[in-house]
């Protein structure tokens, strides 16, 4: 068993609240871009590109825009190469994004917390883990089928419609003035993972659902090695997603996040870990890799101009006004 600083998850926790704390800053920055851009004040303030890494259904019609036109999107570059960089991540660190970055994924991380010290936290059986997780490949479906079967000119004109425009304006307006069913919901999904861990990202969430398939295809997983297992079990016990962990050479599943809590309780040096090819590779990582490749892509993207938005301020300024009428909070 891992202990000490640099155990898996305290390396985790620290990665997710240092990733949250960059969001809030990007988010603070965003907030003065609003206020700027909705007339409510006069300094200019530049919108963190960032930001548009929350876009990932506007993101997804720019992928297929990109593969029909080879065209980046002008309106959200950031957003696009975002999603494909998180993509490539899955690809090469599994969902390293989940596990170790998502700001989801440390609301999660910290309410499973809550539920296994309050001792409500409950693992549904293989059944009830299957009929769980089916959901969010449902949503996963239902926007490919949207999204897959518009055609060029439907995409072109909804990425250039000004509600695409200004969709990142509008997210921060919902979260800013949750409606009393938007609070429910969180409430409820809040009071869900304390009970059973993990369950917005096994049940509901589409991207997670994408994540996991092109994670499927990576060389990198959590490996065991059986001849040096004392089948204590404590590794599948970690397992936010109740993976057996215990029971397998090699944890191949597209729903494990990634995470490396069960690495970290395994008392058998060297018997549990990552590997690709055969080969182990240091726990951490699916944390430094999935890292890396995101500031290494939004260092090349802004060198090659595909990070910041070539829309001229004033006409997002514009487009602002244009939408205040449906946007009353502002
Ligand atoms: S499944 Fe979704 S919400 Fe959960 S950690 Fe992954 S991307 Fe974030
Ligand atoms: S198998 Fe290990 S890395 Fe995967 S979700 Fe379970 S605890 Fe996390
Ligand atoms: S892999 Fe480690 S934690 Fe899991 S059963 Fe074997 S010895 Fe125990």
């Amino acid at each position: 068993m891992r202990s000490g600083l640099l155990s898996p998850s305290r390396l985790r926790l620290a990665a997710q609240v240092g990733f949250a704390a960059f969001l809030a800053w990007t988010c603070a920055r965003f907030f003065d871009h609003v206020a700027w851009a909705t007339g409510q004040s006069d300094i200019w303030a530049a919108k963190p590109p960032a930001v548009e890494g929350f876009l990932p259904i506007s993101a997804l019609m720019a992928a297929k825009r990109l593969v029909f036109t080879g065209q980046w999107d002008p309106i959200h570059p950031a957003g696009l190469t975002i999603f494909l960089a998180i993509l490539a991540t899955a690809l090469l660190w599994r969902k390293g994004f989940c596990g170790q970055l998502c700001p989801v994924g440390l609301a999660s991380n910290l309410l499973e917390r809550l539920g296994r010290r309050l001792g409500l936290a409950r693992q549904p059986g293989q059944l009830g883990r299957r009929i769980l997780a089916a959901p969010k490949y449902l949503l996963l479906a239902g926007f490919g089928y949207l999204t897959l079967g518009m055609n060029a000119a439907d995409i072109e004109s909804f990425l250039h419609s000004p509600y695409n425009m200004v969709a990142d304006t509008r997210m921060l307006a919902f979260f800013q003035q949750p409606s009393g069913t938007t609070l429910s919901v969180l409430g409820f999904l809040a009071v869900m993972s304390v009970v059973v861990p993990a369950f917005w990202c096994r049940a509901l969430c589409p991207y997670g659902a994408l994540l996991g398939l092109v994670a499927w295809l990576s060389p990198v997983a959590v490996a065991r090695d059986e001849a040096s297992c004392v089948h204590c079990g404590r590794c599948a016990k970690a397992c936010p997603m109740a993976l057996p962990v215990d029971t397998l050479t090699r944890v191949s599943s597209p729903e494990c996040q990634g995470c490396v809590e069960c690495v970290g309780v395994c008392p058998v040096p060297g018997c549990l870990g990552v590997s690709a090819a055969n080969r182990r590779l240091p726990w951490w990582v699916l944390a430094a890799g999935t890292l890396a490749v995101l500031v290494v892509a939004s260092v090349l993207a802004d060198a090659l101009g595909y990070w910041q938005s070539p829309l001229p301020p004033q006409m997002v300024r514009r487009m602002h006004m244009l939408m205040l009428g449906q946007m009353p909070d502002f």
